[in-house]
């Protein structure tokens, strides 16, 4: 393990390799604890390069047994090898030269699951960022790309299956019980989208015909006996493939596009140019082990994974600080594709509910950074949801301002001018400012400053003058390391809605620039009067959540319902509920630390009843209306010193009081929304049994009584019924016979299926209350966990970690040194894995100072580890000090 506190890497510091790598060969002996790697790598010296210059190399624990130079051994005084880099002096001024190096690498003792590893005796690679360099030495960033040759020799048996990234170029046997393969990769590519596979699978196969007529081979590979599992993933394949086509215009421009799903994998998914590689969990469904969100899920990750080919593989970041440029961007094409899939509205409700429970608390805390950041000490911790979710808001952001023709004028610039590059950021905004020809200079502090803009707003009407006047100020918060901030340039979609919920059309604006419905806020302070206003208006501020910000505007009850009821803008009404919602939630959580009884608002009740009951709208808009902010969301809002248990009662006590007003209508909607027949997962069927099981919750809390849950568990015949009815017995009734019941039930009829056991677990992991530990400790002397396994990992210590507010923040501190136990565990074997169920702890300095306390007496024990691996250390160290 590599134990050295790492350097931290400065943007700033850029500059290319004193080398140019033409072309890479790679030849894989392949053996489970002793692979040989031979990798031949021609380079030639750049222009301008000193001939003094050395070849440097990384690596990473790598064993080195040959080093050439055009095939002739490399005197010892001429080069330097450690574990993690080789250095090469006095090569060749002027003309290319092929350096060949010989590794040997044990794959199975690879457990931090990066580079070359083996799960279930299937070889697997994971490359990104920094994984190449524990194959063999090499420049191992993003900015060097080569065309790939890549020969696999394994024992045929074992090893049916010898796959890499390209076009498949033959095969023969190979001496004695075994067999070889090559693949050759024609388009130059950075090494962290290198991939090999081998192993005994099975194999699902199509074809997609791309709009240039070429037959492309789809072929989708999984464990033998789970190929009936794969027809929904395949099918999410062929329909991102003609999105992109349609909507993008680009094409696929291999022969064959395959991808591999492994159980054992510490992402989603990763994009390796023809070759994904997926964890399980988003390739595998169906209706009985598959939830909606399930289905979901696959089909964005396999989206997003295809889209990469183009925002990722043919355009590449010339460095890991523009990872946003491959990430944000291709997660704003994942969402525009499941938008157009599904209903946009309520997908853009699923996102910014996602973005403001994981990237705004990120955004406020120690760990906050900017969506590019500017220094590193470790890569792989900036995978993050700021990277990831607030790059796709800023890439939205981007085509808010511009409108969609300009935007999809910027994108094909971008295509035009990039392909086959490593770009940075100022490439991208170029683009677009070349299409549209507006200036993004200030826009661009999007990508530099962290920190979630606040906007303060406040609206006069004057009825004499027919003019509505909006006042407002925006303010970024400081951040580690930026103390202050330049004022940003802030897309506002909004709408003046009048008496009978039509929009006012204002006849001049002064103060501002308004472009359609888009008001753009670019001061620091700033007064926007609409003149020709004929009545008081409502208004509707960031609609669709056009701008990423925090938004206070104190609006009454009675035109957030007006707003609710009568918007024509889906996002605005559910946004509306929302800021009615919260409110109450947090007042809630006041009252029971004060020992006070929890009032709900009437206004909210009726409005929130009266929509849920409106059959002229989306059953699945309504369930998201029904769904309250979220614990996290409330104690985002609270800001510091806040008490978890207290804002876990008051919720419970606010669902309570709609619960029981609404009771008949939500026994009424529980009858109702009922799917018949067949299971289908389209997104009208799920938005039904979305509703239903909301419903079902609340009727939980009027009727305070198992016996409902316990009847849908029995009658569930689909894994998203089966599985909320199942949370909930377990999470509203721990104690109810019926509850331990469905649980043993549940474990018995899914024991042989990982996926299904993980929701086993992240249900019991979630009950809430002082018993959570206790339960989750428990648990991980089950048969069933496994703790060299990601996905199990998570759904357990993860699960109870991030989500359970109550179980988690217990006032002893119990579950926080219990944390640092399984970090320190864990990170002997996953570093990686062990780093991100730490930024569980990301938002601990806005707790109450008793538990805020034992936070930090918990991140102590870890910092003080022994053999703290860098991602670790990197992460704690930001919690401590930031
Ligand atoms: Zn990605």
């Amino acid at each position: 393990m590599r134990t050295d506190i790492g350097q931290i890497v400065h943007l700033a510091d850029y500059r290319p390799t004193d080398f140019v790598l033409e072309r890479v060969d790679l030849t894989f002996e392949l053996d489970p604890t002793e692979t040989k790697v031979e990798a031949r790598l021609i380079f030639h010296r750049r222009d301008g390069v000193d001939a003094s210059a050395p070849l440097v190399l990384d690596g990473d624990e790598l064993n080195m047994t040959g080093l050439l130079l055009d095939q002739d051994e490399i005197p010892a005084g001429l080069f330097d090898a450690s574990a993690d880099q080789l250095v090469i002096r006095d090569l060749p001024a002027a003309v290319p030269f092929e350096i060949t190096i010989t590794t040997i690498i044990n794959p199975t003792a690879n457990t931090k699951l990066m580079g070359l590893y083996r799960t279930g005796g299937i070889y697997c690679t994971q490359c990104e960022a920094e994984g190449f360099r524990r194959i063999t030495y090499f420049p191992d960033r993003p900015d060097v790309l080569a065309p790939y040759t890549v020969n696999i020799i394994a024992e045929k048996a074992p090893n049916p299956l010898l796959l890499s990234n390209g076009n498949f170029l033959g095969g023969a046997g190979y001496g004695e019980g075994k067999h070889f393969a090559a693949w050759f990769d024609p388009h130059p590519k950075p090494s962290y989208l290198f991939a090999l596979v081998a192993g005994d699978l099975g194999m699902v196969e199509d074809t997609f015909v791309t709009m240039s007529g070429r037959e492309v081979a789809l072929k989708i590979y999984v464990e033998h006996g789970k190929e009936p599992r794969v027809a929904y993933a395949m099918d999410a394949l062929k329909r991102s493939m003609k999105w992109d086509e349609e909507k993008f215009g680009r094409e696929y421009d291999l022969d064959i596009f395959m991808i591999v799903a492994v159980s054992d994998f510490n992402m989603g998914a990763m994009e390796n140019k023809g070759l994904n590689v997926f964890n399980d969990k988003y390739v595998l469904a169906d209706p009985e082990t598959a939830t909606d969100a399930d289905y979901a899920n696959i089909e964005a990750i396999i989206a997003h994974e295809y889209f990469h080919n183009w925002t990722g593989n043919r355009i590449t970041c010339r460095d890991w600080f523009q990872l946003c440029l491959k990430e944000g961007l291709t997660v704003y094409r994942d969402h525009e594709f499941s938008a157009d899939q599904r209903s946009r509205a309520v997908k853009r409700i699923a996102e910014v509910r996602h973005l403001k429970s994981e990237q705004f608390p990120e955004d406020a805390g120690p760990l906050a950074h900017p969506v590019r950041p500017t220094k590193f000490r470790e890569i792989n911790n900036f995978y993050t949801t700021t990277v990831y979710e607030k790059g796709s808001e800023v890439t939205r952001m981007i085509a808010t301002l511009l409108g969609a023709d300009l935007f999809k004028a910027g994108m094909d610039l971008y295509f035009d001018r990039h392909d086959g590059d490593a770009s940075t950021v100022e490439d991208f905004v170029k683009c677009f400012e070349d299409a549209s020809g507006r200036d993004l200079k200030q826009f661009s502090l999007w990508y530099d400053q962290a920190g979630t803009p606040l906007v303060t707003v406040s609206g006069h009407y004057d009825a004499a003058a027919s003019t509505f006047t909006l006042q407002l100020e925006q303010m970024i918060p400081a951040t580690p390391g930026q103390s202050t901030k330049e004022p940003m340039h802030i897309p506002l979609r909004m709408a003046l809605i009048l008496d009978n919920g039509s929009e006012a059309s204002p006849s001049a604006v002064s103060g501002g620039e308004l472009t359609g419905d888009v008001l753009h806020l670019t001061e620091r302070k700033q007064t926007v009067t609409f003149s020709g206003i004929s009545s008081r208006p409502v208004l509707s501020l960031n609609r669709g959540f056009s701008a990423p910000i925090n938004l206070h505007f104190d609006q009454s009850s009675a035109d957030l319902a007006h707003i609710a009821r009568h918007d024509s803008d889906w996002f605005a009404r559910w946004q509306a509920l929302t800021d009615l919602a919260l409110p109450n939630l947090m007042q809630a959580a006041r009252d029971i630390q004060l020992g006070k009884a929890v009032a709900c608002d009437p206004v909210l009740i009726a409005t929130l009843l009266e929509i849920v009951a409106d059959d002229s709208l989306e059953p699945a808009f309504r369930a998201q209306a029904l769904a309250l902010p979220g614990e996290a969301d409330i104690a985002r809002e609270l800001g510091a010193n806040n008490d978890p248990d207290a804002i876990h009662a008051g919720r419970k006590a606010i669902m309570a009081e709609i619960a029981r007003a609404g009771q008949q209508t939500f026994v009424t909607l529980y009858d109702s929304m009922q799917t018949p027949g067949a299971f289908s997962p389209d997104a009208a069927s799920a938005g039904k049994r979305a509703l239903r099981n909301s419903a079902l919750a609340y009727l939980s809390y009027a009727e305070e009584t198992p016996a409902r849950a316990a009847t849908a568990f029995a009658a569930a015949n689909n894994m998203t019924d089966l599985s909320q009815a199942l949370a909930l017995l377990a999470q509203r009734f721990p104690d109810a016979p019926e509850s331990q019941a469905a649980l043993s039930t549940f474990e018995t009829r899914f024991s042989d299926n990982a996926l299904v056991i993980d929701k086993w677990f992240s249900i019991q992991a979630l009950i809430p209350g002082e018993t959570a530990l206790a339960r989750v400790k428990t648990l991980m002397h089950s048969p069933h966990f496994i703790s060299t396994n990601p996905n199990r990992v998570r759904s357990l210590v993860g699960a109870f970690a991030f989500s359970n507010t109550t179980g988690f923040n217990r006032a002893d501190g119990a579950a926080y040194q219990f944390l640092a136990e399984q970090i320190l565990d864990i990170d002997k074997r996953n570093p990686q894995l062990a780093a991100r169920i730490l930024t569980a702890m990301r938002s601990w300095r806005s707790l109450e100072p008793v538990r805020a306390d034992h936070a930090r007496a918990a991140l102590l024990t870890i910092e003080r580890g022994a053999g703290l691996s860098g991602d670790v250390s990197d992460i704690v160290e930001r919690m401590l000090k930031g």
